[in-house]
């Protein structure tokens, strides 16, 4: 019998797909796209890895990430890390609070610059912040590929056997005593296991076994826009304006252009009914945020859509499912693509039986409490 089946083969599920084959186990997994489609959450090109994060419980796991995602380089002899710097920009009266960073990175010695806006601009002349803003800049956050990434993992996880199944659609997940039965679009399956990595489409999966997951679907949009100097763009960090609205950005990857986007400012979707169009209202408010902070933005070249998936708490899931131990489920809450290569092996880990951390079980005020109000500006 298969040690472990895998229902979705974005980022996560290749990461536990990749990490379960290097432990020896036997995997099938089953996408119900095209591998390397571009209708969740992992696609496109660059994704930001970064030890600067609100709580010192995510710090201090950002250590595993990029010891991961050094051992996917090793693995697959590519070169996946860029490190760029990364700045967190906190303007005036900021929604976001400064301090649960730098308390953060402080329990963990993680060293980073506070700087004011004079000294913003003498690094970096493209960035025009106002007046008040005090900016955190940390040397070590890096971009990741996404699309090349999950790729990858899914490269390596076939070359060590697994079987990974495309335009196969999961359709029932059936626990039994010593074994899970897979119902799929092309027939049935079983296996001792089976880990769950389907963002958007979860809360469907995991109903049935009586185990209601509240999740909000939303439809973001990245946007990349030609540069006046790309000179001056392939020098700047990658930057998180840490206020409501949030966006984010990176210095030119790949290509003469900078790529930014609004966190959590797309329309609530399901899944299936997302509209994969161009949003011009999401569009009109980057363009006067980068318009007003940035000096030499150009044109307006080309938009994508992504999918977020959030718990309320905008924490991950990383858990079994309660009342069925061989049912897993792993969650990036909008917010784990530079944890996939690490968050595979933790699934696989809490798919044989290891301990579940208590901030990412399925059994939590944020997922169980239907009055939990919902907080995803982090
Ligand atoms: C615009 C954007 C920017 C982001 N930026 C960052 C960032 O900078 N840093 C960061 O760490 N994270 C970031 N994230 C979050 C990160 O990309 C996601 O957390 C991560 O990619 C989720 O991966 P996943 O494999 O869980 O989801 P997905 O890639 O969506 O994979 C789920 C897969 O399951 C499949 N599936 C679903 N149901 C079934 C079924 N019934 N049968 C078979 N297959 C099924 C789907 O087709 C899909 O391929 C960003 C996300 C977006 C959208």
């Amino acid at each position: 019998m298969t040690d472990l089946a895998i229902v979705g083969l974005g980022s996560m599920g290749s990461a536990a797909a990749w990490t379960a084959t290097k432990r020896g186990l036997s995997v099938v997994g089953f996408e119900q796209f095209e591998l390397g489609h571009e209708r969740g959450a992992s696609h496109d090109t660059s994704r930001i890895l970064r030890h600067s994060y609100h709580t010192p419980h995510y710090v201090g796991l950002t250590f595993a990430a990029y010891d991961a995602w050094a051992e996917l380089e090793a693995d697959s002899g590519i070169s996946l890390v860029t490190q760029t710097g990364g700045i967190d920009f906190f303007p005036p009266d900021a929604a976001i609070d400064m301090s649960t960073y730098t308390s953060s990175m402080d329990v963990h010695g993680i060293t980073y610059d506070v700087l004011d806006v004079d000294q913003v601009r003498e690094r970096w002349p493209v960035f025009t912040p106002p007046e008040g803003t005090v900016s955190l800049y940390q040397a070590r956050s890096s971009i990741v590929p996404a699309a090349l990434g999950t790729a990858t993992m899914q490269r390596l996880a076939r070359e060590r056997g697994a079987e990974l199944l495309d335009r196969t659609k999961v359709e029932a997940i059936i626990p039994g005593t010593d074994s899970v039965t897979i119902v799929t679009s092309a027939g049935t399956y079983t296996a001792e296991r089976v880990i769950v990595t389907a963002d958007a489409w979860t809360a469907d999966l995991i109903r049935p076994l009586g185990w209601d997951i509240p999740l909000t679907v939303t439809e973001e949009q990245i946007t990349y826009v030609s540069l006046h100097d790309p000179a001056a763009y392939a020098r700047i960090p990658l930057w998180i304006w840490m206020d409501d609205p949030s966006f984010y950005g990176f210095p030119c990857y790949g290509e003469p252009t900078m790529k930014a986007a609004e966190d959590c400012g797309g329309p609530e979707v399901t899944g299936d009914n997302r509209s994969g169009v161009l949003d011009p209202q999401m569009l009109a408010r980057l363009e006067g945020f980068l318009r007003t902070n940035f000096s030499g933005i150009g044109d307006v070249l080309r938009s994508k859509r992504c999918l977020y998936t959030l718990t309320a708490d905008r924490d991950f899931v990383l858990s079994t499912v309660p009342g069925h131990e061989r049912v897993t489920v792993g969650l990036g809450a909008a917010h784990g693509f530079k944890f996939a290569p690490a968050f595979g092996d933790m699934l696989v880990d809490v798919a044989l039986g290891g301990d579940i951390d208590p901030v990412f079980t399925l059994d939590r005020p944020g997922i169980t409490d239907p009055n939990y109000e919902a907080n995803w500006l982090v």
